[in-house]
């Protein structure tokens, strides 16, 4: 199949399982009550998802490795050449997805590394789109190391696109607000199952549940986490357990150095900036119908403990 037309079906194929994972969020929720436009929603998709992943897409493939691929000679290594092209899809998505898991698993383990994987857990309200929060030094390291042994091991142009189809469909899955059952394909196959769980703010999951596509890694390691209940509806029950900014730049100089984001409101210019995107918003909301209002879950009897301030600072500092 030609370049061009892969791209448009990779493209449809993508557009339909937004629109089928949407309405399965509607439709059998994992926690209920969750708005569609839920907080972030708009960094989420704008920042994230549109404006990052597009500089992100020129500086990896034009700027980080189409140079390694045009000054070194990759002849006498590109093993995968001959391969069917099926057979390439697969080889790289399970060598990434266990290089992914072991990589996450490190950022967890590491305070330099989580500083850049904390964007990530920063949602307090998960779904489909929540899986494009990560910062920007997590996309380059990852996506590089995901694309470039593809080009550089010359494996067929049809394994990008495809690659890059299966990561978002993938990614939207396991974030996606959707209660699931896969039976025991749940050993091999990563679901909100497990992964809502790693979103969740609870001690006995910091360290667990680290796949992305393949749950088999966890279960393989030892780091499967799946109490068979879901994490509590309340906010301190997600994301992280302390403050973290909701502007995307603050996001990722958060990283760099903390500070408490409502400090820097005394500076007019900031706090100029910092109004406008709720301003722009609140006038979009007036235009759209209100929301369906919020509605407690059912709770589970026995809770697990969110981590204390001082547990997360042991883990942080
Ligand atoms: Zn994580
Ligand atoms: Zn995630």
């Amino acid at each position: 199949m030609p370049q061009e037309k892969l791209l448009t079906v990779t493209t449809i194929i993508l557009a339909l399982w937004v629109i089928l994972i949407i309405t399965w969020e509607r439709v059998s929720p994992y926690r209920k009550g969750l708005s569609f436009f839920r907080e972030g929603f708009w960094i989420d998709l704008v920042w994230y998802t549109l404006i990052q992943s597009y500089f992100l897409k020129i500086l990896i493939f034009d700027y980080l490795i189409a140079p390694v691929q045009h000054h070194f000679s990759w002849s006498a290594i590109q093993f995968v050449k001959d391969w069917p092209v099926a057979v390439q899809v697969l080889f790289f998505l399970v060598t990434h997805d266990l290089y992914i898991y072991l990589f996450h698993r490190f950022q967890h383990s590491n305070k330099v590394f989580w500083r850049i994987h904390e964007a990530h857990h920063s949602g307090k309200e998960v779904d489909f789109l929540s899986g494009s929060r990560s910062h920007i030094v997590e996309i380059i390291i990852n996506q590089t190391i995901e694309f470039a042994p593809i080009i550089l091991l010359g494996a067929d142009p049809a394994v990008i696109p495809i690659k890059a189809m299966l990561d978002a469909m993938f990614g939207m899955f396991i974030h996606a607000n959707v209660k699931v059952k896969l039976g025991k394909l749940k050993y091999i196959i990563n679901s909100p199952e497990l992964h809502l769980w790693h979103h969740a703010n609870y001690q006995e999951v910091f360290h667990a549940n680290f796949s992305t596509k393949f749950a088999i890694w966890d279960h393989l390691f030892g780091t499967a986490y799946d109490p068979g209940h879901a994490p509590g509806n309340q906010r301190e029950n997600w994301g992280l357990g302390y403050e973290y900014p909701k502007d995307y730049f603050l996001q990722h100089a958060f990283s760099v150095k903390r500070f408490n984001e409502n400090n820097l409101l005394k500076y007019r210019w900031f706090k100029r900036y910092y109004n406008l995107r709720p301003a722009i918003l609140s006038a979009l909301s007036a235009l759209r119908k209100k929301s369906v209002p919020k509605t407690e879950t059912h709770q589970p009897e026995i809770f697990n403990t969110p981590l204390t301030p001082h547990q997360q600072e042991e883990i942080l500092q």
